[in-house]
C-alpha cells in the first residue's frame, strides 16, 4: 500500500458539512496514515540494508546471532535483519 502526501495533508474543517466526530474521525485517520508511512520507511530502510548484504554476500545471516536466516522467513520478510529467535 503507498501513502500518498494527499492522505498527509493537515485535516481541514468544514463547518458547513463536517461535524465534531467527523473531524474526530479525520484525525485518527491521519494517525492511521502517518503510522502507515513510519512503518514503510523502517521497511525501506531495512531493505537497504539487506541489498547491501547480498552485495557483501552475507544476505540471509542474522545481525542478531549470526546463523542462517531460515528461508521460509525471508520469503515473507525479504527485509528482515534478524532470525525469528533474535527478532
Ligand atoms: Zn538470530
Amino acid at each position: 500500500m503507498i501513502v500518498t502526501d494527499e492522505a498527509l495533508r493537515p485535516v481541514e474543517l468544514d463547518q458547513t458539512a463536517v461535524g465534531r466526530l467527523s473531524r474526530i474521525d479525520s484525525l485518527q485517520n491521519q494517525g492511521l496514515t502517518k503510522n502507515l508511512r513510519e512503518r514503510e520507511q523502517v521497511k525501506l530502510a531495512l531493505l537497504g540494508d539487506a541489498i547491501r548484504k547480498m552485495e557483501n554476500g552475507d544476505y540471509g545471516t542474522c545481525d542478531g546471532c549470526g546463523g542462517q536466516i531460515p528461508f521460509e522467513r525471508l520469503f515473507v520478510f525479504p527485509e528482515a535483519p534478524v532470525c525469528a529467535a533474535c527478532s
